[in-house]
């Protein structure tokens, strides 16, 4: 792979200043690499060029057909790479390398689903008056702006390009400065099975620059944003400077509602499963164990029994936990943790350290509050760690508030055997995506996914994906 270097206009490139940034295993705080720290000029080369590619380059004549092609031979190829792709995406991330290799199955597989989706996306007739035809048109909107996080790199690197490449936009990526190794190396692959110059741009850096440059860059269409609300405002104000639209994911506090009649022991290993996959660091993590009173001790009891068994280790040790991402995150997390003990909130179970850890990583324990008030920022705000948040409800009238009492709204976990109940459930809960009995975070590339209030808004995944992606152009034809 081309060490610090961008991927601008089909050619790997040194940042104009020649800038640097260092790459850091978070298993064991070494440097392993470096990244170019692109900027400003970095930014503006690589919109040009994806401009370029749109106005005379060979992916403004790329069929529909053929851009389905492509994708889908990426997607081969980034499996065909599978243990290559799986190890740099654990020793980057620290995630464990069973995590991984899901998360590169489900890259391949995101370029699988659109490259078969890209010839399928129709326009439409519309009856209109007597002597007129009328035909809608889907376009891609151009050049668009993708700014992904450090928690599923290689996922969201298939998750937010994909539908927009086929859709028949060029694209700028800009992925976070913690994690970008997959993105870079998926890029060569994708210059390999022959995506034309400019179509994939890659500008690596920091959020305040690289990212800043491209959120306000007038030549930018579109933008795609996963990451924190304060960013997701930063970029949806750039995007209003420039009157464009943009796709934000900011996260979420998403409840795991479990009523008196579930099946606990089905829902056990999901709800613990749902907390550590990743450390926590997940979007859609089920951060908030809401537990119907009359069983609350009984289940949490259960569920901290699991909770005791987790372990944390390096990527490669490869246990229910690898490190956060990065110090500053681990000190963020750890923040939430001194906080909620110092309140005297209870700490009911907790999991524990791997043998032979490597000193210099980012490890925190895993760890269940319990009787968390309901407006405590552990019950309210995106802890982003390992934490799970236990409080009790009444009723389904209670659960519905609570469940709805946050600022968030992505993902939804309900557990109970009443039809009737899972239904009013689904309906009332304010969330993207609910699951009954069951919960995925995240999954499901056919899923439509995002969120409602500060969740942030437009849907990844499925086909909505490709609607984000293009604008309608109604033509009118008036004939005799
Ligand atoms: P963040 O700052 O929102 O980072 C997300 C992306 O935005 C990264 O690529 C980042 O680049 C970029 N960025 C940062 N500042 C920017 C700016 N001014 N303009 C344009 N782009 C910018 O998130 P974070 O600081 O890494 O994490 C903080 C918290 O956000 C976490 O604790 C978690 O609660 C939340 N988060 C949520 C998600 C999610 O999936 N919804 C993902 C990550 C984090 P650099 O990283 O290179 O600076
Ligand atoms: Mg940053």
């Amino acid at each position: 792979m081309k060490e610090g270097k961008h991927l601008i206009n089909g050619s790997w490139v040194a940042s104009q200043d020649n800038d640097t940034l260092d790459v850091v295993s978070p298993s064991d705080g070494l440097v392993f690499a470096k990244i170019a720290r692109g900027k400003a000029g970095d930014v503006d080369l690589a919109v040009k060029a994806a401009q370029n590619a749109l106005d005379n380059g060979a992916w403004r004549k790329c069929a529909a057909v053929d851009r389905g092609r492509l994708l889908s031979k990426l997607g081969t190829k980034i499996l065909d790479n599978f243990d290559e792709l799986a190890d740099l995406e654990a020793l980057d991330t620290g995630k464990p390398l069973k995590q991984a290799k899901a998360d590169i199955t489900a890259a391949g597989r995101y370029f699988e689903y659109y490259g078969g989706a890209a010839d399928k996306v129709h326009g439409d007739t519309i009856p209109f008056m007597d002597g007129y035809m009328v035909s809608i048109l889907r376009e891609p909107h151009g050049v668009t702006g993708h700014i992904i996080p450090w928690n599923y790199p290689a996922q969201m690197y298939g998750r937010s390009l994909a539908p927009a490449l086929a859709m028949g936009n060029a694209v700028v990526l800009k992925p976070a400065e913690d994690a970008c190794m997959t993105s870079l190396r998926m890029s060569e692959l994708a210059q390999e099975v022959g995506f034309p110059e400019g179509a994939i741009n890659v500008v690596t850096g920091v959020g305040e620059e690289a990212g800043a440059s491209l959120s306000a860059h007038p030549g930018i269409n579109f933008l795609s944003f996963t990451g924190s609300p304060e960013v997701g405002t930063i970029v949806q104000c750039a995007a209003a400077k420039n009157h464009v639209g943009c796709v934000l994911e900011l996260g979420g506090k998403s409840p795991q509602i479990i009523f008196d009649d579930a099946d606990i022991a089905a829902a056990l290993p999901v709800i613990v499963n749902a907390i550590v996959q990743n450390g926590g660091q997940t979007c859609s993590a089920g951060s908030r164990l809401m537990i119907q009173s009359t069983v609350y001790e009984n289940y949490l009891d259960q569920i901290a029994e699991k909770f005791n068994e987790l372990k944390v280790g390096s990527h490669s040790m490869d246990l229910d936990c690898g490190p956060l991402i990065s110090a500053v995150q681990k000190n963020r997390v750890e923040g939430f943790l001194d906080r909620a003990r110092s309140e005297g909130i209870a700490v009911v179970a907790q999991g524990s350290m791997g043998p032979g850890l490597p000193s210099g990583g980012f490890y925190v324990t895993p760890t269940l509050f319990a009787g968390v008030p309901r407006d405590n920022e552990l019950a309210c705000d995106e802890v982003f760690g390992p934490v799970l948040s236990a409080l009790s409800f009444d009723d389904e009238q209670d659960a519905i508030k609570l469940a709805n009492s946050t600022d968030y709204g992505l993902v939804t976990g309900v557990w109970t055997k009443d039809g009737a109940r899972q239904m009013r459930m689904a309906k009332s809960v304010r969330a993207g995506q609910i699951y009954i009995n069951g919960y995925g975070a995240g999954g499901g590339i056919e899923l439509p996914f995002g969120g409602v209030k500060k969740s942030g808004h437009g849907r990844e995944k499925g086909f909505e994906a490709l609607y984000e992606f293009c604008a309608t152009k109604t033509i009118v034809f008036k004939h005799d």
